[in-house]
């Protein structure tokens, strides 16, 4: 094979950009911006085959770790459209705005609070010294209508978060689901959000996909689940196969606190872009039910039957991630550029995304070394035997090295080559992407092989 590991050069690497990171999005179907025979759509995204793949790769392991992992936590589906009331409780009609001003002259939008202060002071434009209005506010909900009059009477929002629908959903679980405190629901979802700045690809969009979970506690215990989620959640990233040296905690100062919560800390992860936002977990009080039950006025009181009918508002704990945000940091986690051999050409280069073989869009790439002689149909039946348990992909076009390259780029952790020796003795050649090690396997051992090795990864 052309493929050796051989001239490797350990620590021979270059450095991940995001221009990189979106052409190879964008090369190898990961993500494409949307509606782009149109010029595009600002804030928005399309997940491509390889994208939609790794996408509810990650949705799974999230939802493994919350659900099946976790006894005491259920899941939940709600809808996007909710009672607008909900959105008067949760204080996103009042709250949810950003400070925004507008260029008389060259009709430009700016957050105020990304301006200079003294520019803002004397209203004048960033861009072209115009005058800028007046600062208000713009609420970040997208509004539409629901029925069939746009009097405005059938007012509804698209919901900006899916924490929401877990909490008027708590009392049917509690009662359906016979669920007692302390308990977790979680939710993967689509949520929306007119942001006006959208920007670092996929980072930050209009719409976007959250994983959450919302764990009620009694009062009083809150404090001790906090700290359990804070560990959970961190321990969760290991899992996921990515950098832990890239990942902190910021614990929200004063200025920052949300009005309803407690404490609050937010994991961060180092983009190309710089450190960011990633996950939160947030001691929320008793805030939301309690403004629920204020505005639904119905009873949203725990009983705790075991304790003599004791009554009262849990707290919540909230751990709050982006699904499609967590795509961008494995994206970005995964990109590696390493040199593979000395021959002064870009060949001496490959470009290979290191996931986590759980997350892997495809696990397994099936490679006849040649069409001819039987190659081909001895390669189809052993994907044929691979398909029920693996996601696989079969390659017969073009030199072997240049099909190792491509599975590389999409991140396949383990190839498997068929060629002569497998006509003569069963065995095939099985490749590594991280060592680019190979060693020949019995193609009845293949599966065995593949289970033990996805079992043990560990990032090299
Ligand atoms: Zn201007």
């Amino acid at each position: 094979m052309s493929d050796t590991a051989a001239k490797r050069e350990p620590g021979a690497q270059r450095e991940v950009s995001m221009e990189k990171i979106v052409s190879l999005a964008k090369r190898r179907g990961f993500v494409f911006q949307s509606s782009e025979i149109y010029g595009g759509q600002s804030g928005a995204w399309d997940y491509g085959p390889m994208g939609v793949e790794l996408k509810n790769r990650i949705a799974r392991v999230w939802w493994k770790e919350m659900t099946q992992l976790h006894d005491d936590i259920v899941g939940l589906d709600a809808a996007i459209l909710m009672h607008p009331r909900t959105w008067e409780a949760s204080g996103h009609v009042e709250n949810f705005t950003d400070p925004l001003v507008d260029c008389k002259k060259c009709k430009q939008r700016f957050r105020a609070d990304m301006i200079d202060e003294a520019k803002l002071a004397k209203k004048e434009c960033p861009e072209c010294g115009g005058e800028l209005t007046d600062t208000r506010k713009f609420n970040l909900m997208f509004k539409t209508n629901i029925g069939p009059v746009d009097d405005g009477g059938g007012l509804i929002y698209l919901r900006p978060e899916t924490a929401q629908g877990i909490y008027v959903n708590y009392k049917n679980i509690v009662q359906s689901n016979r669920m007692k405190i302390p308990f977790g629901i979680a939710q993967i979802g689509k949520a929306f959000r007119n942001e006006i700045v959208t920007k670092n690809f996929i980072f930050r969009t209009c719409e976007f996909e959250q994983m959450e979970m919302q764990y009620f506690v009694k009062p009083g215990d809150d404090d001790r689940f906090f700290a359990y989620w804070r560990e959970q959640r961190w321990n969760y990233f290991s899992k996921l196969g990515v950098k832990m040296e890239k990942l902190r905690w910021h614990q929200h100062g004063p200025g920052e606190l949300a009005h309803y919560a407690k404490d609050a800390y937010d994991i961060e992860y180092e983009f190309p872009m710089g450190w960011k936002e990633l996950e939160g977990v947030h001691n929320r009080s008793n805030y939301d039910l309690t403004r629920h039950q204020e505005f639904s006025g119905k009873d949203l009181q725990y009983i705790d039957q075991d304790n003599g009918n004791e009554r009262y508002i849990p707290f919540i704990i909230e751990t709050s991630a982006g699904l499609t945000r967590q795509l961008l940091m494995v994206l970005c986690d995964a990109y590696d550029e390493e040199k593979v051999a000395d021959k002064g050409t870009e060949d001496d280069w490959r470009t290979v995304m290191r996931f986590h073989p759980n997350v892997a869009p495809v696990t397994v790439a099936v490679l006849p070394l040649m069409k001819k002689d039987g190659l081909a149909e001895l390669a189809q039946g052993i994907r044929q035997g691979l398909k029920e348990d693996f996601s696989t992909d079969y390659d017969q076009a073009g030199a072997i090295g240049r099909r190792y390259r491509r599975q590389d780029e999409i991140g396949t952790p383990f190839c498997v080559t068929i060629d002569y020796q497998t006509k003569e003795d069963g065995t095939v050649t099985l490749r590594f992407r991280d060592s680019m090690e190979q060693v020949r396997v019995h193609k009845d051992e293949l599966e065995a092989s593949l289970r033990k090795a996805i079992k043990d990864y560990t990032r090299a």
